[in-house]
């Protein structure tokens, strides 16, 4: 096989280039994976192509020489790789692992929507959830994604966790959206109690629509920490009663997690207004929804808050 490489090495001897251009260029061109690929494709590369290609040879070796030591280059993060493209050297760059393991978390956040709640929930997964105790919903949850996973475009009901504080409700409900998330499917988590006083700091505004909006419509909702708070009629019925009636007609899937179970959110959270009136209808028509969209689970174990 004749020497392409070293023909072009000739060449540039020849011409009257800066010694210390000539140099570079001789150094990148000696570059062991430059090499192999100008041998790989020496029928389709003559000297002229390899004379015009230089620059990007020596682009090629400088940058790749430039991450090999650390340094920062014009597009950090990304890697990059020599090509023979219509008999010419052409560099492209792609995605380091680095880079590429980043994106992929970028994915899997915009994929999982946290309103209110705190960040490393992101890092919740049924495969560390302890499951002493708490059998039930360990099953259930397990049970669910499997369902979801199969059939994403029917609906399905979602869990109502209830249990005491701290026995990782709301970890469950992110664990069980990080498991959708790694497979493609959005979910939206929402901080309830939050959600409805920033609701009322913002009555009326874009923002306020948008929310309601995005829980609304959120493929997957997760209502957690429902009954922590005093609800107002107006939270109940033009809100919370809208956004589930909704989710029911649409069929999409809903979670909620409460330190109560559905009988005292019934009879207590739902019936009783900020004002202290009963309103027992209203509440039995949230009711209705609540136990068509989701089937309790009751969660028991010590708090492990702190712990
Ligand atoms: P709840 O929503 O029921 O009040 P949390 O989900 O907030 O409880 O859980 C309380 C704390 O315990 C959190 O710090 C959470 O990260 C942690 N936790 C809960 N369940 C587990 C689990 N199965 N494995 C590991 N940590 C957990
Ligand atoms: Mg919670």
């Amino acid at each position: 096989m004749h020497d392409i490489g070293k023909q072009f090495e000739n060449e540039l001897d020849k011409h009257n280039w800066n010694k210390n251009y000539q140099q570079l260029i001789k150094t990148a061109f000696a570059d062991p994976e430059v090499r192999a690929l100008i041998a790989a494709h020496h029928d389709e590369l003559t000297t002229a192509d390899l004379k015009r290609s230089a620059s990007k040879v020596y682009e090629f070796v400088t940058v790749k020489n430039q991450l090999k030591a650390g340094q920062t280059t014009l597009a950090p993060g990304y890697v990059p790789q020599l090509q023979v493209v219509d008999h010419s050297l052409e560099v492209s760059y792609v995605p380091g692992q680095q880079l590429q393991e980043q994106q992929k978390q970028a994915q899997l956040q915009q994929r999982m929507q946290l309103v209110n709640l705190p960040r490393a929930l992101r890092r919740a997964q049924l495969a560390n959830f302890e499951v002493a105790g708490r059998q039930a919903a360990a099953v259930a949850a397990v049970n669910f994604v499997k369902a979801y996973l199969d059939s994403p475009q029917t609906f399905h009901q979602g869990l109502y966790l209830s249990g005491s504080f701290g026995v990782g409700k709301t970890y469950l409900l992110a664990a069980i959206a990080n498991s959708l998330a790694a497979e493609g499917y959005r979910s939206l988590l929402v901080h309830f109690p939050s959600f409805a006083v920033n609701l009322k700091n913002s009555i009326g505004t874009d923002r306020t629509r948008n929310l309601t909006e995005k829980l609304k419509n959120a493929p997957v909702l997760m209502i957690d920490d429902l009954g922590a708070d005093q609800l107002s009629s107006w939270i109940r019925d033009d809100v919370l009663g809208i956004i589930l009636q909704y989710r029911m007609q649409e069929q999409l899937v809903t979670f909620f997690s409460s330190n109560l179970s559905l009988k005292e959110l019934q009879d207590g959270y739902l019936t009783i207004n900020n004002r202290g009136e009963a309103e027992p209808l209203k509440a039995q028509r949230i009711m209705e929804r609540i136990r068509y969209l989701a089937q309790e689970i009751r969660m028991v174990g010590r708090n492990r808050r702190n712990s």
